[in-house]
């Protein structure tokens, strides 16, 4: 009965046996012709045939089961390991669904089934820039603020960039009417990006480091782009066992739809630029706070304008 499901030839054969006995009937209850047949993918072809043998299987009695499963090949058709019918060391085996009950199974290959059949066809991953992430903000940008001390509430609301003063944006917030005047280390732009990868994670960093650049700005040479993952650098290239070069896969990181809730992943990208981080270092020491008198007098003057706003 299984050789019914090896190829086209014995499905299409199969598909014969059932118009001639003229009581294979469609869902619609009309019956199933070879000209109906004939316009059917490999794929609903085998699908028609395994439906009709687990509902053949399905009217026959334990006893008739029993002899049908004793006439079957007696190794599973997925592992080739042998039924030795309750000798020591013997693997729980039955006759398998997705066959159409006419081959046994082995219990490990049944449960890799299981699980393959539960996976998601392709899981979502969330790619959001680094805080540190270092751009030319530009009028009109979407930013989302962090790292203001004097006011914690504002971390993590978002708002448009208005206007340059000096060293300093005017920020509409988006959740208020009102206008802050913030340095370009207290936001970043506000996109996150989502890619739809397959679920085995077999995409390489190399090839999702390349997307996120194509959508966050391509004046970035590749190389100035990292993605980090819990405060962790996703490498792209690591050494195998035989010490030569290789493309990390993003499984390699932990990464494929088996992590629990794969759409609440983030992963964070760096945009680093060694010159320009040296000098923020110099120009902002780590101990500046935010709210500076100085730069507090300074724009009083420039709130004179309709786009004033508070300094934060
Ligand atoms: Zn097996």
């Amino acid at each position: 009965m299984h050789k019914l499901l090896e190829d086209k030839a014995s499905m299409r054969y199969g598909a014969e046996m059932m118009v001639m006995s003229r009581n294979v009937r469609m869902a619609d209850g009309s019956l199933l012709s070879m000209e109906l047949w004939d316009t059917w993918s490999e794929e609903e072809q085998k699908g028609y045939i395994t439906q009709f043998l687990q509902q053949r299987w399905e009217k026959m009695s334990a006893a008739e089961k029993e002899a049908e499963a004793r006439r079957m090949p007696q190794d599973c058709f997925k592992c080739g390991v042998r039924n030795s019918y309750g000798a020591d060391d013997t693997v729980a085996m039955g006759p398998c669904p997705l066959v159409g009950y006419t081959r046994l199974i082995c219990e490990t290959c049944a449960l890799k089934e299981a699980k393959l059949s539960a996976q998601p066809s392709s899981m979502v991953l969330n790619v959001r820039p680094h805080p540190e992430y270092n751009w030319d903000p530009t009028e009109g940008a979407a930013v989302r603020l962090h790292g203001i001390r004097s006011r914690d509430e504002l971390n993590g609301r978002t708002g448009k960039l208005l206007k340059e003063f000096g060293a300093r944006w005017a920020v509409r917030l988006d959740d208020s009417s009102e206008t802050i005047k913030l340095k370009p280390s207290n936001f970043t732009p506000a996109v996150n990006l989502t890619f739809k990868l397959p679920p085995d994670g077999s995409t390489t960093v190399r090839e999702l480091r390349d997307m996120v650049r194509e959508k966050i700005g391509k004046r970035y040479m590749p190389q100035q782009i990292s993605l980090w993952r819990h405060g962790q650098r996703l490498e792209v290239e690591d050494f195998d066992a035989k010490w030569s070069v290789r493309d990390t896969l993003l499984r390699d990181h932990g990464l494929d739809a088996n992590v629990a809730d794969p759409t609440s992943l983030v992963i964070e990208v760096l945009v680093a630029d060694a010159l320009q981080e040296n000098e923020d270092l110099r120009s902002e020491p780590d101990d500046e706070p935010d709210i500076n008198l100085a730069d507090l007098d300074l724009v009083a003057k420039a709130d004179a304008s309709s786009e004033g706003g508070t300094v934060v």
